[in-house]
């Protein structure tokens, strides 16, 4: 199957829609291939595919090879900077019209789930970063499904787990870990976007949310802490003018511990 030459498959998950799900996705993904990594984003989140838009791919279009389809590539290796390849699958691609709704009942978006897992013609990844969609619904529970029985031992590295630091946002959040424990899939961490607001003029980092949730959240469950992200205006002017969104000046992915830090803070 298509995952055969995938070495991690690591799920970006979040409780609910807007938290910043897709954008962790991105910047890590960016991040992995700039380490030199080659990466794979496949984008299973059916509500709202927001990838395509991320990686400026928007109008791009899916071919069908002999045995699947080939993903979108965003960029190839280049052995002279060190960059690491770079291919993007999303539902968003297949649909006839920009932001077209998918009101699809159940069975048939767990038998597209499925299409996408085994149908997508990847070559030989690092890294896999499956953007979910976001709950605990049934896309979940088939992704997780499959997933389970599919990938080779080992092979699924587990899953980080992307919130915003108030209590509403983290109480659906606590419902995504526990499905994570019931379904045996090891959590990575927790990230915590949209943590304060850097000022553009003086820099100052102002938490106007509650802030720290995250943090809490990811110690009552044992799990590790994988930093914050603040809030940058420019990352949605960045995203709307048709070009790759970057987080907030000083901050950090760290490709090797899959850790985020930005520096202010
Ligand atoms: P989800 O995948 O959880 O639905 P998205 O990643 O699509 O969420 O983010 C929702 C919106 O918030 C997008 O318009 C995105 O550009 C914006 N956004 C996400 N994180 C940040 C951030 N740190 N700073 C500014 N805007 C952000």
């Amino acid at each position: 199957m298509s995952l055969s030459q995938v070495k991690h498959i690591i799920l970006v998950l979040s409780g609910k829609g807007g938290v910043g799900k897709s954008s962790v996705t991105t910047q890590l993904a960016l991040s992995l291939s700039q380490a030199g990594y080659s990466v794979g984003v496949l984008d299973v989140d059916l509500t709202g595919p927001s990838i395509p838009r991320m990686f400026a791919v928007e109008d791009a279009k899916v071919k069908q090879g002999s045995g699947g389809w080939l993903p979108v590539v965003v960029h190839e290796a280049n052995p002279s900077t060190g960059i690491g390849s770079l291919r993007v699958m999303s539902l968003g691609f297949l649909l006839p019209r920009r932001g077209d709704a998918v009101i699809w009942r159940g069975p048939k978006k767990t038998a597209m789930v499925r299409q996408f897992m085994s149908d997508v013609l990847w070559d030989e990844l690092d890294f896999l970063l499956v953007d979910t969609p976001p709950g605990t619904s049934d896309e979940h529970i088939s992704l997780a499904e499959t997933l389970l029985q599919e990938a080779r031992p080992g092979q699924l590295s587990g899953a980080i787990v992307v919130t915003t630091p108030q209590a509403v946002a983290t109480a659906d959040v606590r419902k995504e870990l526990n499905f994570c424990k019931k379904t045996g899939i090891r959590v990575l961490g927790v990230v915590e976007n949209m943590s304060g607001f850097v000022c553009p003029n003086c820099s100052e980092c102002t938490n106007i949310f509650s802030s720290g949730g995250g943090e809490i959240m990811a110690n009552d469950f044992n799990v590790r802490f994988l930093g914050r992200v603040p809030i940058d205006p420019q990352f949605l002017v960045l995203i709307e003018t048709g070009k790759r969104p970057r987080y907030p000046e000083g901050t950090k992915v760290n490709s090797q511990d899959l850790s985020f830090q930005h520096l202010e803070q």
